[in-house]
């Protein structure tokens, strides 16, 4: 068995959901579970149509959702020749689109939307995505059942970024899934969304189906689980950023987790610790080239050579460094630091600390006022925003000939304000301002992999659009 993880750009038009039919189709010895996302943007679009009617822009929500509304329609028209197929499946987008009228309208008396009703309204990207994609296999001949995560994925009831109740989904998921499968009939579910045990939907955090796929995947025990995305694997760093990215070939679950964790937005950072706790590995591939091999992530770690795998950052970042008021027994302080933080829910990106301090590094959205409000009671803390993490990941990177002296040189125009190493042996960081980051990261990449001779990485033969 298989998991294969379509994202949103891997169903984004008719053409897209073609390919995938093709992928899953070619690989149906292997009995695939199917995950998809919503197609590119919906979610974006449904939370627009949320926020625009809880500020009782009506008119303006309901046009937000018909333009996304007429490109699901749009899709099943091109995909879904038979006609009592393709009038099912219209049928229930527009009873979708109905439900989500009514409640655009309650929203609107309301005018709030609370994070349950925005779980609710997000929902409804996948539900209907992944429906596309389970009538066109069946359009191809491929025998598969649409399976909503409501009936196995209960989470808790944190809305907007819940948790998956394990226990509860190690019998269900079996249940559902391992009769489908002996059938030989594909089972296309959701990823991102769940539901609490009292039936309201949920979500795991933006782009958590990476997440869904491998705790699917990880609980069924699964040979491989498959991110199907729109590059060819796991790159050196974000094309979006640096101009000749390479493909690395292989990473261990370490590395993975430090890329994800530090920003690479190709894995959500809660994707490999499930892979991790039952060692399944994890494949990345392109849907739109998929003769190509992608990146491999496993427990193995490859590479004997310490080596620079990939840089990864993360951006909108604040420092707050906090002095204690008083010569408190330093685990009085911390207690005090790290209580004020889970009060808030924030957690450190990383922290660096010295005898008569503590600088920790958060994302700019949490509440920083009343965060550094907190701290005040036990020191005199000060606040830099406009930050942004550098990270630089591979496993005992510390062994790179003349790492730091490298690393250095290539930031040199750059002030860096903190940096952290040691907390993991596969990563180290250093915190930039925010608007050096894609110039820092260029030059940091052009250090370490223009010239870089190691089997591990390939040269992409087509540069990401
Ligand atoms: P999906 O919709 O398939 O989940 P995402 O947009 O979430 O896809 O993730 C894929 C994107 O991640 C790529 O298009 C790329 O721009 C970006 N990315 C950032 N860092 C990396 C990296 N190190 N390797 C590959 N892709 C990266
Ligand atoms: N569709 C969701 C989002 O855009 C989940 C995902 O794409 O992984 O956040
Ligand atoms: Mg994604």
């Amino acid at each position: 068995m298989i998991v294969m993880k379509f994202g949103g750009t891997s169903t984004q038009d008719a053409h897209a959901v073609e390919n995938v039919v093709k992928i899953v189709k070619a690989r149906l010895d292997r009995k695939p579970i199917v995950v998809i996302s919503a197609i590119a943007q919906a979610t974006n679009m449904l939370e627009r149509a949320g926020r625009l009617a809880a500020d009782g822009r009506t008119g303006d929500a309901r046009s937000a959702l018909l333009a996304l509304f007429e490109r699901h329609i749009a899709m099943t028209d091109a995909l879904i020749k038979d006609q009592q197929r393709c009038q099912n499946l219209r049928k229930t987008i527009s009873a979708s689109l109905g439900e989500l009228e009514e409640m655009i309208k309650g929203l609107a008396i309301l005018r709030e939307l609370t994070p349950r009703a925005l779980d609710t309204i997000y929902s409804y990207g996948e539900l209907l995505s992944s429906r596309i994609v389970a009538v066109a296999l069946e359009e191809n001949g491929v025998a598969s059942r649409w399976i909503d995560t409501r009936e196995f994925m209960v989470t808790d009831d944190r809305y907007n970024s819940a948790s998956p109740d394990m226990e509860l989904l190690e019998t269900r998921l079996p249940e559902v899934i391992m009769p489908l499968i002996e059938q030989r009939t594909v089972p296309v579910t959701q990823g991102f969304i769940g539901v609490t045990r009292s039936g309201h939907r949920t979500t795991m955090g933006r782009e958590s189906s990476d997440y869904s796929a491998s705790v699917i995947g990880s609980v069924l025990g699964v040979e491989d689980i498959q991110i199907w995305t729109d590059v060819d694997g796991i790159l050196t760093s974000d094309p979006t950023v640096v101009a000749s990215p390479k493909k690395v070939k292989t990473l261990s679950f370490a590395e993975a987790f430090d890329l994800s964790y530090f920003g690479a937005k190709v894995l959500h950072p809660k994707t490999i610790l499930p892979a991790v706790e039952r060692n399944v590995p994890i494949h990345v591939y392109n849907s739109r080239r998929s003769e190509l091999s992608g990146s491999l992530i496993t427990s193995m770690n490859s590479s004997g050579t310490p080596l620079v795998k990939s840089i990864a950052y993360k951006r909108n970042m604040a420092i707050l460094a906090v002095v204690p008021k008083h010569r408190y027994g330093q685990y009085i302080f911390w207690d005090h630091v790290y209580n004020i933080l889970t009060k808030h829910g924030a957690s450190a990106s990383l922290t660096a600390s010295s005898e008569y301090g503590l600088s920790i590094v958060l994302d700019q959205s949490h509440e920083l006022p009343s965060i550094v409000q907190g701290l005040k009671e036990v020191g005199s803390v000060d606040l830099e925003e406009g930050k942004g993490i550098i990270s630089m990941v591979g496993s005992n990177i510390r062994a790179v000939p003349k790492f730091m002296e490298r690393l250095f040189r290539s930031v040199s125009e750059y002030p860096v304000a903190a940096i952290s190493f040691g907390a993991s042996p596969s990563s180290l960081c250093i915190v930039v301002d925010d608007h050096s980051v894609p110039g820092a990261v260029t030059s940091l990449h052009r250090e370490f992999f223009d010239t870089v001779e190691s089997d591990e990485f390939e040269e992409l033969r087509h540069l990401p659009s």
